[in-house]
């Protein structure tokens, strides 16, 4: 083979790959499906009243300081989340910010925390299984001991929380466990999560994700201005109820199927992208990536497999040359 054949043959197979892939090659794999006794929560925005106890809670079972504001060392002020919160409540408002949950000159609370995804980005790239989904509960952890820094888990999750600190010398990613955690472990005990029963609302509802759904369908359901008694603590076996006007929600349950759903699901009466939820389809992050990952792997192996066999050619007319005594 000379050399402009070796040439021709190394782009033919380079050429048929890449046209494989534009092709449509590219497939993403099926999104997971939930965890077989999945946990989760319900955050119905309409009910939260802002109070942040589901804020102190949260800082109380892990253990964390609160955030300061000048002199004040003792409130906490957190604004987002950081290396020093797992769950905030922001607030949005439009207008006058006058009427609570109305999209026109309102404002309404949200709760930002790990939304517990049913097909994690953050697993999926991490490089080091730091981060593990369970295999029954679904719970999204992290293990600090086999964490190498990278933060790629933070470009990996569509809600932006994955948290570095960087006052640990060690580096450290810190992001909610659903108080799951070793040493903390409040659901293997039987309990439920500190905010869900910090609550004094039931804003922040705890439970299996199917219970979950099904409540949140059953509000979706009500007439606006009907009274419903809102269950508080876990749903299979709520504390308390207590009654209200039902609102007029937005018509869908975040989390049911955004970006393959997740076990921490919102309901809100304004739409979810003024409480800065993202733009999600119904495939996952993972699923896409893998996808492609394993894709793009198999063809990058058709240009090695012809030019194994090219070499192979090569070596063959280069030793027949010189067992003939050419050059
Ligand atoms: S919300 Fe982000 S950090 Fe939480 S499980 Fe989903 S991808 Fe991971
Ligand atoms: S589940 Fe636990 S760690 Fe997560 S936001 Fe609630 S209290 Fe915080
Ligand atoms: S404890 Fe409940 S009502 Fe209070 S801020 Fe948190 S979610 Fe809202």
């Amino acid at each position: 083979m000379d050399r402009r054949n070796f040439f021709k043959t190394s782009l033919g197979a380079t050429v048929a790959s890449a046209a494989a892939l534009a092709a449509g090659g590219v497939q993403a794999r099926p999104n997971l499906d939930p965890a077989p006794e999945a946990v989760g929560m319900l955050y119905d925005a309409t009910l939260c009243v802002g109070c942040k106890a589901c804020v102190s809670k949260c800082k109380e079972v892990n253990g964390m300081p609160p955030v300061p504001m000048g002199q004040d060392t003792h409130a906490d002020f957190a604004l987002d989340l950081s290396a020093k919160t797992r769950n905030v409540i922001k607030i949005h408002t439009e207008g006058k910010g006058a009427v609570k949950d109305a999209a026109a000159d309102g404002f309404a609370f949200e709760k930002r925390s790990c939304m517990h995804c049913v097909d994690p980005g953050c697993v999926s790239v991490c490089p080091v299984s730091a981060l593990t989904r369970h295999p029954m509960t679904g719970i999204v952890s992290y293990n600090k001991d086999a964490c190498i820094g990278c933060r790629t888990c933070m470009t990996g999750c569509p809600y932006n929380v994955p948290q570095y600190d960087y006052d640990n010398p060690f580096g450290q990613i810190v992001k909610c466990e659903m108080c799951n955690q070793k040493g903390v472990e409040r659901i293997d005990k039987g309990l439920m999560t500190g905010c869900a029963e910090a609550c004094p609302t039931g804003a922040t509802l705890f439970g299996s994700r199917g219970a979950l759904l099904a409540e949140a369908k059953r509000r979706l359901a009500l007439k606006p201005g009907e009274t419903y008694a809102y269950p508080r603590g876990d749903v299979r076996k709520p504390d308390s109820f207590h009654e209200k006007a039902v609102p007029g929600y937005q018509k869908t349950v975040w989390g049911e199927k955004e970006a393959g759903g997740t076990n921490v699901m919102h309901l809100s009466a304004i739409p979810y992208d003024k409480l800065g939820m993202p733009p999600l389809g119904e495939r996952s992050y993972a699923s896409i990536s893998e996808g492609v990952q394993s894709t793009l792997y198999s063809y990058l192996a058709l240009p090695v497999v012809a030019l194994g066999g090219l070499t192979w050619l090569v070596k063959r007319n280069t030793s027949g040359e010189k067992e003939g005594g050419a050059e």
